[in-house]
């Protein structure tokens, strides 16, 4: 057995046509695994990186996007990736803003965990699941209250799943990146004030970028992580320690 091997491996990444998801499902590739990538909208660019990739639309605004997915398609990795971000001061912050992201970020991650943990239950298998948190996962953050009660969701529903399913063989973890450069931080990126500050707090010294993020989701798919559960790994450029 190779440690950090997924020869044979079937993955399924939501929210793979760009930024994280993408870098993650060009690694799961390269380290064997055959990858499907689940998304809203067509992921043309990541198919185009990965040969013999899949396509699959789904939708995870509605949560139960994913019920009828695995089936008999045999997959043995889930990532779920796919995540929104809805910006304003608390004061002002809509229903519609929180609904938004609860469904994405945290509704549908629940209940896409839950139709392919069936499927393994079904087959009387294992297999490894890596749910997306964020730093917004144990911090606070300003002006993204969904976001940080989805994130903070995730880490306990993490932590939930590991307990239920580990004896079943299903690895549930999490990986926490830092301020990443991707579609989700430009508006960040964009405030010469806020980026500076966020830039000064970092030991690494940068932003990081997707491909930062992926190798760690690698190793938690990996026989490497066999004995791994419940847990979320910070890949944040040393934020958190700080
Ligand atoms: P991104 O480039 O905006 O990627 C988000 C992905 O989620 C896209 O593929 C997007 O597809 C997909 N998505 C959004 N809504 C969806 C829906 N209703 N159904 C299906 N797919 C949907 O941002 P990212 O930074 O790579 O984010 C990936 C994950 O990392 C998210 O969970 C995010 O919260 C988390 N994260 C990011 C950072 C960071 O600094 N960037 C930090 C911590 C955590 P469309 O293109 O169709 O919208």
């Amino acid at each position: 057995m190779r440690l950090f091997s997924l020869e044979g491996r079937k993955a399924l990444v939501t929210g793979a046509n760009a930024g994280i998801g993408q870098a993650i499902a060009v690694a799961l590739a390269e380290a064997g695994a055959s990858v499907t990538l689940a998304g809203r909208t067509p992921a043309t660019e990541t198919l185009a990186m990965i040969p013999g990739a899949t396509d699959l639309r789904l939708d995870f605004s509605d949560p139960m996007a994913a019920k009828d997915v695995f089936g008999s398609a045999g997959y043995d990795i889930l990532v779920n990736n796919a995540g929104i971000i809805r910006r304003a001061d608390s004061l002002d912050f809509s229903e519609d803003d929180w609904d938004a992201v609860m469904d994405v970020n945290l509704k549908s991650v629940f209940f896409t965990c839950q139709a392919f943990a069936h499927e393994l239950a079904a087959k009387e298998k294992g297999g490894a699941i890596v749910n997306i948190a964020s730093l917004l996962s144990f911090q606070g953050g300003i002006r993204v209250p969904s976001y940080t009660a989805s994130k903070h969701g995730v880490a306990g529903l993490t932590k939930l799943l590991a307990n239920e399913w580990a004896s079943r063989g299903i690895n549930v973890n999490a990986v926490a990146p830092g301020y990443i450069e991707t579609n989700n931080t430009a508006a960040l990126r964009a405030d010469p004030d806020r980026s500076k500050a966020i830039l000064d707090r970092i030991p690494a010294g940068r932003w990081g970028a997707p491909e930062d993020i992926a190798g760690s989701v690698v190793y938690l798919c990996s026989p490497a992580a066999a004995y791994v559960h419940g847990a979320i790994l910070n890949v944040d450029g040393g934020w958190l320690a700080r």
